[in-house]
């Protein structure tokens, strides 16, 4: 028997140390997609074996109207750790698509607009209202009529942006780096024009962080760089290292004014140990000015390799451990390659482009043994 949803790969994972998978039959797989961005400390790290390990013990769970310490743990961590400190106000669920799911609920609650606007190439989720505001056609087609109002603007252009923004704008969700739709770094002057632009409207700028946050791009979150604030935040895939979990962060209008929003499973005691563990040892160790490094170094000797050797590449991009390598061949053929002959996991977005979202731990060594491999698979 098998899953019906994912197509299956080849190779059987049984586990994970670091950068590293090792399949059934004892390969090593060095793993530079870090499975999708969930393993910013790299696979079974230690500190948060241990805070799982403890917490399973303690208490697996208990809802979330009930205060218990490493919840409220892990409700400081965030705050404090969210950008300038101005979003203390934190939801807790279970993914991704549920924390832009809850983003687009307050946003529509705070601002009692309905209208979101979105952009061309997004990737926001796969729920019935983040899949509404992701742009590929074949993710959305044969679930349609999904949840309304959401209108695409070109990622990048503020002038077009500045003409769909009114007073009936709920949100604009924006991702500070565009991640499935083919790694494309916004500039600082588009953030800073958006905030502008949506604090003339009243309306709530929503920055996705589910694939640039967490330390990949050189700074925890990716619009530190710009300085620009949003009104929520969202974050996922990294943030527990792998256990599942997703958060929204908001500024105190949107709090103060949410409607009425529940789960579950929110804030899940095991996961908080995961994510307190997670998010601790990442600024204990500076993690992310480490990414910043690794992630520069790797795209220059990428650049240099496909200078030197006249690789079908046509672009590198991207910021610090988040690297889109745009090809002149199919993306999926290179990828196959690395992973069956050069035992390198890495990730496609889109047609053309290999995308690298490595382990923040991975060092100059490992990105060396990757360019070499990228460059023997596109030779
Ligand atoms: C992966 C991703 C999501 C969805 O997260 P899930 O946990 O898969 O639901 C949303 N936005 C961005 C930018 C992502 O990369």
């Amino acid at each position: 028997m098998s899953g019906f949803v994912f197509s299956e790969k080849p190779i059987t994972i049984e586990s994970g140390e670091g950068p590293y998978l090792y399949d059934d039959a004892g390969n090593e797989y060095l793993d530079f997609g870090a499975n999708y961005a969930v393993a910013p400390l790299g696979h079974s790290h230690p500190a948060v074996t241990e805070a799982v390990q403890q917490q399973a013990e303690t208490l697996t769970y208990v809802q979330a109207s009930y205060p218990t310490e490493v919840r409220t743990e892990l409700y400081d961590r965030l705050a404090d750790a969210s950008p300038e400190g101005a979003l203390p106000n934190v939801w807790l669920c279970n993914s991704g698509t549920e924390a832009n799911e809850a983003a687009m609920k307050f946003a529509r609650a705070a601002t009692g607009n309905s209208k979101i606007i979105a952009t061309k190439r997004a990737f926001h989720g796969r729920t019935m209202g983040a899949l509404a505001m992701t742009w590929k056609k074949k993710y959305k087609a044969p679930y349609e009529p999904l949840a309304g109002d959401i209108e695409f603007v070109t990622y990048g252009d503020d002038e077009e942006l500045a003409e769909v923004v009114d007073e009936e704008t709920a949100a604009v969700f924006l991702e500070p780096v565009q991640g499935e739709g083919g790694i494309h770094p916004a500039t600082i002057e588009y953030l800073e024009r958006a905030r502008e632009i949506t604090d003339e409207t009243g309306s709530a700028l929503v920055f996705d962080e589910i694939q640039t946050g967490v330390g990949r791009t050189g700074t925890l979150w990716a619009c530190e760089q710009a300085g620009v604030v949003p009104d929520m935040l969202t974050t996922a895939k990294g943030i527990a290292n792998g256990m599942p979990l997703g958060a929204t962060l908001c500024a105190d209008w949107i709090a103060e004014n949410h409607g009425d929003h529940g789960s579950t499973f929110s804030g899940n005691p095991v996961v908080c140990a995961a994510a307190n563990a997670t998010i601790e040892t990442l600024l204990a160790e500076d993690i992310p000015t480490h990414a910043g490094d690794v992630g520069a170094y790797l795209m220059e000797s990428m650049e240099t390799a496909a200078a030197d050797h006249d690789l079908p590449v046509r672009e590198v991009r991207g910021n610090g451990l988040m690297i889109g390598i745009e090809v002149k061949r199919g993306a999926n053929r290179v990828l196959r390659d690395l992973a069956l002959n050069h035992g390198v996991l890495a990730l496609p977005a889109g047609r053309t482009v290999v995308r690298l979202l490595p382990p923040l731990i991975i060092e100059e060594s490992h990105a060396d043994e990757v360019v070499d491999a990228l460059t023997e698979a596109l030779s």
